[in-house]
């Protein structure tokens, strides 16, 4: 027997009273059990709204599901056969489900109207709600559907489900063809009438808000991205505050931020050039003091450094190094916690392997990563100057 919903011509049925008709384990899920009522208001999951929540007796009710026109509640305790039952919908989770269906609706049916373009999808997630056309939208169509939405919405129109004959149907300018017969029609006056299972508010004015808050390619159409009522409002909120203090931050109005960031990036970007000149100079300049004091190992000149450069600058560093003959490097430099390393030979040096002293470093001191035997990079736990110069000594018979 199919259950009698409750909420199919009212969307306001907070509580109700039912018989319980059959209370099953969950077969997919451990202390669940699927309740099926006479009659109920609990929602099922489908057409893109997700299930209602609430209480049953004295159960909690975590999801419904339908098949076959039977609703399932899934309970958390199990309930008597045969008694009578309160139910309570969780108004929290299932209004916001109402504002933004019917926010989807009104939007899908000026995109229409304004653009041709059908809504081919439609999913209300935890955090974003999306719409899926079949055609490209711009920013300035956008922007455009978001403003007439919110005209509908301001306009508190007149919203309802009916079950219409054919002969009425057939005046009706339904958005989708109908797939089914006996089609429930919701009906947004004067913006849209559509074929649907969902739950709606009673009047446009009840969504209070909708915000496009993104839009991408998809499909070879676009996805839209929004939130209604409150969650709508909660977004503004949060990028108000972030927006306010980026612009007390930059000491500009919000309507500077995007060119005070630009300015920002543009400056970050010439004092790194300028950076890299710098260290060009400074590179030649200590390499050559290095040189100077490097001890003599295997043929070839040993160059340490510990500190002073992050470990990108110690990496170019020891790459511009191993440009000359006859010089082995080994250059770390303390980040926080670790210690990064570059070690580099130079190509005409064939009398040690960079890659097997990296290798016995990373095993003796608890290092990784590696290379070739041109260049190892990797990082260290926090070791001294003293405890690394002593490690490379040994390892290199001074
Ligand atoms: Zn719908």
């Amino acid at each position: 027997m199919e259950t009698k919903k409750l909420f199919d011509l009212d969307s306001y049925v907070k509580e109700f009273e039912a018989t319980v008709l059959s209370c099953e384990e969950n077969p997919k899920q451990a202390d669940s059990w699927l309740v099926v009522l006479d009659q109920t208001a609990f929602f099922a999951e489908g057409g893109g709204q997700p299930a209602d929540q609430g209480i049953l007796g004295d159960a909690s009710v975590t999801h419904v599901s339908e098949k076959a026109g039977v609703i399932s509640h899934h309970c958390d305790k199990a309930l008597e056969v045969g008694s009578i039952v309160k139910g309570c919908i969780n108004w929290d989770v299932r209004f916001p489900h109402m504002q933004t269906h019917c926010g989807e609706h009104i939007l899908s049916g000026i995109i229409l109207k304004e653009y041709g373009f059908h809504n081919v999808g439609f999913h209300m997630g935890k955090d974003f709600t999306t719409i899926d056309l079949d055609g490209e939208l711009t920013a300035d169509m956008v922007r455009n559907v978001e403003n007439l939405a919110n005209k509908a919405i301001g306009e508190n129109v007149p919203v309802f489900a009916a079950y219409p004959d054919k002969e009425a149907l057939a005046s009706i300018p339904l958005r989708k063809k109908p797939e089914v017969d006996n089609l429930r029609v919701v009906t947004v006056e004067g913006y849209d009438w559509c074929g649907c299972c969902g739950t709606h508010v009673a009047h446009s004015g009840e969504i209070e808000l909708l915000k496009i808050v993104d839009f991408q390619r998809y499909k070879g159409g676009t996805r839209l991205f929004f939130h209604c009522g409150k969650r709508a409002l909660q977004d503004y909120q949060m990028k108000h505050s972030m927006m306010k203090a980026l612009a007390e931050e930059f000491s500009c109005k919000p309507e500077g931020v995007a060119d005070a960031v630009h300015k920002l990036q543009q400056d970050l970007n010439d004092v790194k050039s300028q950076l890299n000149e710098k260290n060009k100079l400074l590179f030649g300049f200590l390499g050559e003091q290095l040189k100077a004091s490097a001890p003599e190992v295997n043929g070839c000149k040993w160059l340490f450094l510990y500190g002073g450069f992050s470990a990108d600058e110690a990496k170019t560093f020891a790459m511009n190094m191993a440009k000359q003959d006859d010089l082995f490097c080994t250059f770390f430099m303390p980040a926080g916690d670790a210690v990064r390393y570059a070690l580099s030979r130079s190509k005409n040096v064939d009398s040690l392997s960079t890659k097997t002293l990296c290798q016995a470093m990373n095993k003796a001191l608890g290092g990784k990563g590696g290379g070739n035997d041109d260049l190892c990079c990797g990082s260290l736990p926090n070791l001294s100057e003293e405890e690394l110069k002593t490690f490379f000594a040994q390892q290199l018979e001074l």
